[in-house]
Order: C-alpha cells, then sequence, then structure tokens
C-alpha cells in the first residue's frame, strides 16, 4: 500500500493508492480499474483500491495453488515450522498496530481505541493458531479387526476468505489463524468498505517469513470477486462472514465443487432481564457492549427483553448510561462511539427507527443524527433507545445493524423464551439473572450458539479458545478453540490391517504360528483358562 505523499507529517492524510497481493506482488486488477474509497466520518475520499474481477481471482487461485502444491512449500513445513512463522508473523502485526489501527479508523469511522483493542485482539488470535499449528491431531480408534486405524487431519487446498466491513481484521484473523496453521493457504476478500488492513495484513504476511501465494489479498466486489471465489473450483473451501441472504447465495455457488463451507451470518441477539439481576451492572455494561462499533456488531444483544416489574427503572438505567457515551470523531482517543459505516448504513439504520415509530414504540432517546453542526459530513446517527417495540414491529426480529435498542416487556418466563426465540437468527444471547441455576436452565432453552449469563458481550467475540457460531440462520460451523482449527481440515482415515507379523519373530512361517496359535487356544480352553 502507498501514499502519494512520502512526507512524513503529511503521511497520516496523504492519498492511498492500495494494491491487491498475489503471489508475493502488490499488483492493480488486471483491467485496472479501482474505486474510491472514503472517509464516513468527513464524507471525503482517502484513496482508491483496485476494483477486481474474475481475472484476478483466477490469477490468486493460480498463485494460492502454486504455493500449496509446492513439494517444499507451507503445506510440507514442519506443522512447528509454520507455528514459529505464525509467531512471527504475531509479533509484526502487534508492533504494528497503532499502523493499523489508524487506517482502520480512517477507513471505516471505529474509534480508535476500538480499532488498536482489534489489531490487537489480531496478534493474539495469529498467537493462538501459532501454538495450535503442531498441535492438530487426529485419533487411534478401536476397531474389531486385527490391526489399527487412524485418522490424520489434513489441510483442505486453497481457502477462500470473505469478510465483511465491521470488524475487517478481526474476521481476517479468525480465518487466517486456522486456515494457515492447519497448511493451507488462502485468498483473503475484504469488503469494499474495507480493503486496507486487508492488504497489511496480507504484507505481513510475506515479512514473517510466509512464501509468496501462501496469503493472497483481492479486493473489489462482493458480487464479481467474492461470487468468483465462492464459485471457483480450484477453491477447495470458502469461510465466509456477513450477512445470511450472502451466505445463502454462498451456498448456492460453492455447490458446483461440493466446497467445505463455514459461514458465520447475522443475528439479532436477545438479552433477557429478570427481576432479581443487579440492573445497574446490567446498565453499565450493555450500553457500551451495544452501541460500541455503532451497533454495527453481529453480536449486540440489542433486543432487550425486560421483566415487567422492573421495565421502567432498567429504561432509567439504560437511557443515562446511554447518554453517558461519548459519540463523537472517531480519532479521538475519548469517542465510544464513531460514525457508521457510510451514509448509505445510516439511511437503513433511520429507516428502521422511522417504522418503529410509525408502528407505535416510542423513541426514548436518540432517534436521529446529531444536531452539532461539526458531525454534518459523517455517517453518524446517535445512540437511540426505541420502547414499547412488539414482535410484530419490523425492528424487533430484522438485524438493524446500527445503534438501536428495543426494548420489550415480557409478561412471563414462557413469554421471554418465546420472544428470545422469535425469528430467524440464533448467534448470541444474554441473561441477566443473580440466580444461576435458573439461568444455566433458560440458557439451555434460548436456541443461540453462544449464551452469556451476567455479562452483556464476553466469551464470545473476546474469548480465542471458546467455539463461536451460529445456530438456525445465523450460520453453521464454529470459529475459534480447537474446532475453528478443524473446519480448516479434512479427516482422513488411514488402516492397517495387521499391525505387526509376529510369525517371523519366532523364526515360524505365518501357516506354522497359526497352528500353535491354535493348539495354544485349544489347550487353554481345555484347562478353563480361556
Ligand atoms: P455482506 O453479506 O453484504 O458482505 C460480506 C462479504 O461478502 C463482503 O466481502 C462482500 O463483498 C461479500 N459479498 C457480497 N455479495 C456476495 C456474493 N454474491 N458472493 C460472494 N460474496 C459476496 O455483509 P456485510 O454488510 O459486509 O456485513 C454485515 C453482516 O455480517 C451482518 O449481517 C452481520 O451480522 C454479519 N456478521 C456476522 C458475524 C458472525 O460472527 N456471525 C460477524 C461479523 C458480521
Amino acid at each position: 500500500m502507498t501514499t502519494e505523499s512520502q512526507a512524513p507529517e503529511a503521511a497520516a492524510d496523504a492519498p492511498i493508492r492500495a494494491q491487491m497481493l498475489i503471489g508475493g506482488e502488490a499488483v492493480d486488477a488486471a483491467d485496472g480499474q479501482t474505486f474510491d474509497l472514503v472517509n464516513p466520518a468527513t464524507g471525503r475520499a482517502i484513496g482508491t483500491a483496485p476494483l477486481g474481477g474474475k481475472e484476478d481471482v483466477d490469477r490468486a487461485v493460480d498463485a494460492a495453488t502454486k504455493a500449496f502444491e509446492d513439494r517444499k512449500g507451507w503445506a510440507n513445513w514442519a506443522a512447528g515450522k509454520r507455528g514459529r512463522s505464525l509467531a512471527k508473523y504475531a509479533a509484526l502485526v502487534k508492533q504494528a498496530t497503532e499502523e493499523l489501527a489508524r487506517t482502520e479508523t480512517r477507513n471505516i469511522g471505529k474509534p480508535i481505541m476500538n480499532s488498536r483493542g482489534e489489531a490487537v485482539g489480531v496478534s493474539l488470535v495469529l498467537d493462538y493458531y501459532a501454538g495450535a499449528a503442531n498441535k492438530v491431531f487426529g485419533e487411534t480408534l478401536p476397531v474389531g479387526r486385527p490391526g489399527i486405524e487412524l485418522t490424520l487431519r489434513e489441510p483442505i487446498g486453497v481457502v477462500g476468505a470473505i469478510v465483511p466491513w465491521n470488524f475487517p481484521m478481526y474476521m481476517a484473523s479468525w480465518k487466517l489463524g486456522p486456515a494457515l496453521a492447519a497448511g493451507n493457504t488462502i485468498i483473503l476478500k475484504p469488503a469494499s468498505a474495507s480493503p486496507l488492513t486487508a492488504i497489511r495484513l496480507g504484507e505481513l504476511a510475506l515479512e514473517a517469513g510466509m512464501p509468496p501465494g501462501v496469503v493472497n489479498v483481492v479486493t473489489g466486489p462482493g458480487g464479481t470477486v467474492g461470487a468468483a471465489i465462492a464459485a471457483h473450483e480450484g477453491i477447495g473451501k470458502v469461510a465466509f462472514t456477513g450477512e445470511t441472504i450472502t451466505g445463502q447465495e454462498i451456498m448456492r455457488l460453492a455447490a458446483a465443487n461440493v466446497k467445505k463451507i463455514s459461514l458465520e451470518l447475522g443475528g439479532k441477539s436477545p438479552n433477557v432481564v429478570f427481576a432479581d439481576a443487579d440492573l445497574e451492572k446490567f446498565a453499565r455494561e450493555a450500553a457500551p457492549a451495544i452501541f460500541s462499533n455503532a451497533g454495527q456488531d453481529c453480536t449486540a444483544r440489542s433486543r432487550i427483553l425486560v421483566e415487567r416489574s422492573v421495565h421502567d427503572r432498567v429504561v432509567e438505567l439504560l437511557t443515562a448510561a446511554t447518554n453517558a457515551l461519548v459519540v463523537g470523531d472517531p480519532t479521538d482517543e475519548a469517542t465510544q462511539v464513531g460514525t457508521l459505516v457510510s451514509i448509505k448504513q445510516r439511511e437503513r439504520v433511520a429507516g428502521y427507527v422511522d417504522s418503529a415509530r410509525d408502528e407505535g414504540a416510542s423513541v426514548v432517546t436518540g432517534g436521529k443524527a446529531p444536531d452539532d453542526g461539526a458531525f454534518d459530513d459523517g455517517a453518524y446517527y446517535e445512540p437511540t433507545i426505541l420502547e414499547g417495540v412488539t414482535p410484530e414491529m419490523t425492528c424487533f426480529g430484522n438485524e438493524t445493524f446500527g445503534p438501536v435498542i428495543s426494548l420489550y416487556r415480557y409478561h412471563d418466563e414462557a413469554d421471554a423464551i418465546a420472544r428470545a426465540n422469535d425469528g430467524e437468527y440464533g448467534l448470541n444471547a444474554s441473561i441477566y439473572s443473580q440466580d444461576g441455576a435458573r439461568a444455566r436452565a433458560i440458557a439451555r432453552l434460548i436456541k443461540c450458539g453462544t449464551v452469556n449469563i451476567n455479562e452483556a458481550f464476553g466469551a464470545t467475540f473476546a474469548s480465542i479458545d471458546s467455539p463461536m457460531g451460529g445456530m438456525r440462520e445465523s450460520g453453521m460451523g464454529r470459529r475459534q478453540g480447537s474446532e475453528g482449527i478443524h473446519r480448516y481440515t479434512e479427516s482422513q482415515s488411514v488402516a492397517t490391517q495387521r499391525l505387526i507379523r509376529f510369525a517371523p519373530m519366532f523364526g515360524m512361517s505365518d501357516e506354522t504360528y497359526a497352528k500353535v496359535m491354535n493348539a495354544n487356544v485349544k489347550l487353554m480352553k481345555k484347562l478353563g483358562r480361556a
């Protein structure tokens, strides 16, 4: 990635001319086309990135296949050597934290403290899988015949990784780490809104000593580059994160060569608050968790189901916690809520809020772009709380993907569980109650891939070790932890019919040895010992 100005003091604002990474080379799109990148906090263009197409995907598949098939290459390195290379990669990412964070904030309007946290998180993910590289174990199996059977976990080959714009670095790392540790090569396709850190992560992989072609980055629209990856016969697996509707299209495209797929899709996660919960703790944790990343978070538990008797108190506490959040310039260290990714995304969010109003919900706070003239050019939207939301309303089950909380007042436990399971999604949920046994029992009745008890966020996103993924239409497969790496392997069974031939050890032919053994068995039976 280059900036047109070389003056250090100008570098932070200099126009960017991004290039893709194919076979270790920084390249333009085959047809030379580019698209503009816009900083959503200012509305100003910050540079260009290559508008890749099918030909670029073909080039990347060739490079990744060559790197995978190289007999001395990545897939054939000792697993420990791959792990050491990943550890170096993790260290380089950590060193580049500030650069990555500033790039991300400028590209998508994420508050700088969150971008920094994400970059550090990426180095931890890579470090985790560095350690996992030589711990990808198969099994030995008890079998009902002489001999032994075992399973090996082999890399799949070329992996296509298609990621969204809301956590561009994290989503990339959760694919890069396990795919590379298992010995695959990869083609990373970032969302058009957020290509810059993906390209930099590709460059850092090269700097860490990974051979050219092991990590490739192709930029461009989902409908062409993403679709070409999903359908490509040279790609063995596609790992996708994005909207459910796109995931469904990827399943159709991937069917061509029965590609392995993992899908991390949308969510509209419930937050169930019982009357016996620590309500102050709930409000203190829930507001920043839901509004962080301006609500553009698949795991935001923004559908809050509150027990009738404490509803008004929860509204009061949540409103105070929400109004205390610092909304503003994403480059400001104090900012907690930055901009949405684009004006178009803000219009979508505003549309949901308007329809909720029309359908009878009331706006407790927010519900509009900030009035402050300083924010006029950016894609800002105030943190918003909607009260009186009912299951029939559009915003109840749909993913708003913006800073909007929908509050529902539930009647009893059965109503709370039913409303938590409403809709097609099943990604995450939170339960707040001081009765641990009750919370655990209810967790099992909520059909979500992860349920947090008395925490708004917690293990799913931040923890690398516990598997995360969606039930129902929120996806298939689990990322993170050891399950995460298995998604990037094929299990191969190897059977050995006879482990040891004893006959030669006694200087006998197999026939003579069999006769002696049969005679022994007969004798033991006669003596009652067999
Ligand atoms: P999106 O589905 O629009 O795009 C995601 C990626 O797919 C992008 O790179 C895009 O270019 C590409 N794409 C688009 N159309 C494609 C096609 N026809 N074929 C192949 N690729 C295509 O999603 P988005 O708006 O970028 O991201 C927001 C969505 O991601 C939300 O629904 C959110 O819940 C989800 N998400 C889920 C998780 C999770 O862990 N489950 C994490 C982050 C985001």
